[in-house]
């Protein structure tokens, strides 16, 4: 550019030489009267200077021109190319507006930042007046005194401000837009902030701060997939606090919920960097151990007991007052699925409950019938079909050799099912109920038949041995199919309601339910037939009456009342249909 201008300036030079060298040859010429010169011709000096003037004015301005050309063409270039607005046609001769209104410099706020005039600039003031609120405002110049001033008889001037307008109204636009981005951008963060403390509130319990039901659910679906895609074990413990009621009934619900938040506190030091816990609900918890055995888990929940029952003294309690009971399950070994898993651990937790709470029981150690029958629904569900036709199989068998006949079973298995109805039993349940008493008494076929068919009294041995058929006929059973409702109806159909019963001894609510009926329904069936030891069967009312003589001592009471009620109905039904 530089040497561009050199050569323009060099030529404009040499066109003035030229122009002088000319006109000193006509000025010779024009007034040398040895040529015929005279003052009068010197018009004829006149017009070349004036041509010459011109052709100069004219080279200059399209010098200037072609020099604005090519600066509005770079700026143009770099705006577009660059997206960049900080560009700007520098005119050194504009005037300011301290110029034109002869004020201080000072007095314009905006002098010293190089492409901004003070018109542009809303409230900048010149001698006490407001100039430049028209290109920010109304977006033009044109109505400014300084601008009409400045851009007077000069459209390169004029066309170089407005292109500096429109750069400093981009460049505004620009930073406008990149002050939004930078708040949306801030805003954004934020609200991704609050939604990972929505998320993280979602999914935590308020009081106890452990993992809430919701999120517990959904871990130990995760966990149980990833153990089994690799191949690893896994724990599952969960926990009920014992008579935890009392402990809000006689100290308040503060007390409670100070108890509820130690235990939380308890639970999560407790345990490994890689356990897990969660509030399962109201006052149970759930502990997820990956990589742990059963049996290890028995020992970690057993250690976490310890510290419960310690509790009481920093919750400022009586002795004894908090206790907890503990069910574990492992998986795959006793589930490999997150549902059954849960049940499998809950069902230990019931029989930690029933075996007298604040204890650890572990599944597996569990015999079948020790479960209750929400488990064992989920486990027939689970067991093959294959199981279940072998068990009916064998009823059949055990059917066409029973001394009773066909009738006398129908009938039971009518009775049994009136009950069932009037307690709700689930199709498969009823199912259970009809082959537990056609099965109850399968473990006979290891007991000799001499003792079997004895009228004398039996001998101690003898004794022993009969009382050995619910365990064998467990044993059978379980080698066929798990379906645990029927197994235990065989384990304990000799128990009774007062404890006093076989194998195990169980009283009350203790003996699975199904167990409590077939011992019902089968000491009515022994009643009503002939036996070894008794001669002639027992009339209808008679059977009701010795019953109600066993109800509370070796029967379930209410049991009893529903027994002889489907008894009545079946005989009701009968005479309808005799009538
Ligand atoms: P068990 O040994 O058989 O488990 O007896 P329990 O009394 O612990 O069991 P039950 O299910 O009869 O009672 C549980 C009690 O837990 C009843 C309920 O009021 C209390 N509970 C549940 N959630 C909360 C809670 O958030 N705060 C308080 N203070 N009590 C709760
Ligand atoms: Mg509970
Ligand atoms: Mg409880």
């Amino acid at each position: 550019m530089r040497t561009f201008m050199l050569r323009k300036s060099m030529l404009y030079g040499c066109s003035g030489a030229l122009l002088g060298a000319v006109y000193a040859f006509l000025a010779v010429y024009v007034f040398n009267p040895a040529v015929g010169g005279s003052l009068e011709k010197v018009h004829l000096l006149l017009a070349p200077f004036m041509l010459g003037t011109l052709a100069y004015l004219l080279g200059r301005h399209a010098e200037v021109l072609e020099r604005a050309k090519r600066r509005f063409s770079d700026l143009t270039h770099q705006a577009i190319t660059e997206r960049h607005w900080e560009v700007g046609f520098e005119d050194d001769y504009i005037p300011t507006c301290w110029e034109v209104k002869k004020c201080e410099k000072s007095d314009c706020p905006v002098y010293g930042r190089r492409h901004l005039r003070c018109w542009l600039v809303a409230g900048t003031f010149c001698r006490g007046e407001v100039q430049g609120h028209f290109a920010q405002k109304l977006g033009s110049c044109s109505k400014c005194e300084i601008y009409q001033t400045a851009m007077a008889h000069d459209p390169v001037a004029e066309i170089g401000e407005n292109f500096n307008n429109l750069m400093w109204v981009l460049r505004e636009k620009e930073d406008m837009l990149s002050n939004a981005h930078h708040e949306l951008k801030g805003q954004y963060s934020e609200l991704e902030q609050l939604h990972k403390i929505a998320k993280e509130m979602a999914d935590t319990d308020g009081l106890t701060g452990l993992r809430n039901h919701g999120h517990f659910q959904r871990h130990l679906k995760k966990e149980i997939d990833r153990a089994s895609r690799y191949g690893r074990i896994l724990s599952l413990v969960m926990i009920d606090l014992d008579n935890f009621k009392l402990v809000n009934d006689q100290f308040g619900h503060q007390k409670g919920d100070t108890v509820l938040h130690q235990v939380g506190q308890l639970l999560s030091a407790g345990i490994r960097d890689i356990d897990y816990a969660a509030r399962y609900g109201g006052e149970e918890f759930a502990i997820i151990m990956p990589e742990v055995s059963g049996a290890e888990a028995v020992e970690a929940a057993d250690r976490l007991r310890r510290q419960i029952e310690g509790l009481y003294k920093q919750v400022d309690l009586p002795e004894y007052q908090t206790a907890a009971s503990f069910g574990v399950a492992d998986s795959p070994a006793c589930a490999t699925d997150a549902g059954s898993l849960i049940a499998a651990a809950d069902g230990a937790l019931l029989f930690a409950k029933r075996q007298g709470r604040n204890r650890v029981a572990y599944f597996r150690d569990l015999s079948t019938t020790e479960l209750n029958n929400d488990d064992l629904d989920k486990l027939n569900n689970r067991l093959g079909g294959a199981g279940f036709k072998t068990i009916q199989v064998l009823a059949a068998a055990v059917d066409a050799r029973d001394d009773y006949p066909e009738k006398t079973r129908q009938q039971l298995s009518r009775f049994a099912a009136a009950m069932a109805g009037k307690l709700d039993f689930k199709q498969d349940q009823v199912e259970a109920l009809d082959l537990a008493i056609r099965l109850h008494d399968i473990g006979k076929i290891g007991v000799p038949s001499k003792v079997l068919k004895k009228k004398e009294k039996l001998l101690p041995e003898e004794l022993a041995l009969l009382r050995r058929h619910p365990q064998m006929g467990k044993q059978i059973l379980q080698e066929a199919a798990q379906i645990r409702d029927l197994v235990a109806a065989v384990l304990y159909h000799h128990e009774r309601w007062d404890g006093k019963g076989y194998p195990d001894g169980l009283s009350g609510a203790q003996i699975p339910l199904m167990a409590r009926m077939v011992g019902i329904i089968d000491a009515y069936r022994a009643m009503r037939s002939d036996r070894p030891y008794r001669k002639a069967a027992l009339t209808e009312e008679e059977a009701i009456a010795e019953l109600r003589k066993g109800s509370g001592g070796q029967f379930d009471p209410s049991l009893v009342e529903i027994f002889i009620q489907s008894i009545r109905e079946e005989a009701g039904k009968n005479l309808r249909r005799a009538i």
